[in-house]
């Protein structure tokens, strides 16, 4: 089920207007990779891209060795699945509703669904742990329900490669970490491919196996989060001063920003 995707000197923008430009990216095959980078620099449209959301001006994106613009859209759809930032549903749709839609690129257009379907649906609702609330509808749940939902729905594409833009705003800390331990558990047990765009530094730096820097519309490094962690990238990506410390716990970098790039925080507010 493992899909191999690479990007190869892709321009794309809206309107004419580039936000990208010659991006190169090999998506390493069984990880999680994360784009991270400032507001606007360009990590949706990247990801929108890869994801063949958007047609690309220049370049291609290579899935399993085929160029996915020019796939029919039910073969990307059995390979990759996108979960777009506050992606909607409409009014009085189920969980389950939701999950069956995953099957739709599999479905010719006269079939319902088969055995199999409903086998694979079930699968799905049981890995994002929504059975209990299959009949549920999507405006009913919480935000982190719905959220596992839509995974859900991903899960029943049966895809080997899952995009996923921010999945964890507007939940709290504890929904974050759930969202970002599920991704990380199909990644280990379905040896699904996990490509995301992250706000949290360090939940990048916990659950991705390969963080893809981006600033203004550009590669600025990319490498394993001890690669790639360092105040100075922090500083020139972010523009924050930030101290990168160890994980007492997880051994893993974890960013400590004070403040922003050149202006140290000060306690006392008198003194700014
Ligand atoms: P990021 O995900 O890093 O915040 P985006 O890829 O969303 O960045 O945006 C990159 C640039 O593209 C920004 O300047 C943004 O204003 C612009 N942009 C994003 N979406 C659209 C759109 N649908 N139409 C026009 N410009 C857009």
């Amino acid at each position: 089920m493992q899909s191999d995707m690479t990007a190869k000197n892709l321009t794309a923008g809206y309107n004419g207007n580039p936000v990208f430009q010659n991006f190169e990216l090999k998506i390493p095959s069984g990880k999680i990779t994360t784009l991270i980078g400032a507001n606007g620099s360009g990590k949706s449209t990247i990801l929108k891209t890869l994801a063949r959301l958007l047609t690309p001006s220049e370049g291609v994106v290579y899935l399993d060795g085929e160029s996915i613009h020019r796939m029919p859209t039910k073969a990307v759809a059995q390979k990759l699945a996108m979960l777009p930032q506050g992606a909607q549903t409409p009014a009085g749709i189920t969980v389950r509703d939701l999950a069956e839609y995953g099957r739709y690129p599999y479905r010719t257009r006269l079939s319902g669904l088969t055995a199999k379907d409903d086998e694979i649906v079930r699968w799905a609702l049981e890995s994002t742990n929504m059975l209990a609330l299959a009949d549920r509808e999507i405006d009913q749940l919480s935000g982190g329900q719905r959220q596992r939902a839509w995974i859900a729905m991903a899960l029943a594409q049966k895809t080997g490669i899952l995009f996923l833009d921010e999945p964890t705003t507007y939940l709290d800390i504890s929904h974050q970490l759930e969202i970002l331990q599920l991704l990380r558990r199909l990644n280990v047990q379905q040896n699904v491919t996990v490509v995301m765009v992250l706000h949290d530094l360090n939940h990048a730096i916990m659950f991705s196996d390969y963080l893809v820097t981006i600033k203004d519309g550009k590669k600025y490094l990319e490498g394993t989060p001890e690669e790639v962690i360092t105040p100075h990238m922090l500083r020139e990506v972010f523009d924050v001063e930030a101290e990168v410390v160890r994980h007492p716990v997880l051994r893993v970098p974890v960013c400590l920003p004070y403040g922003v790039r050149g202006q140290p925080f000060v306690k006392n507010m008198k003194e700014v």
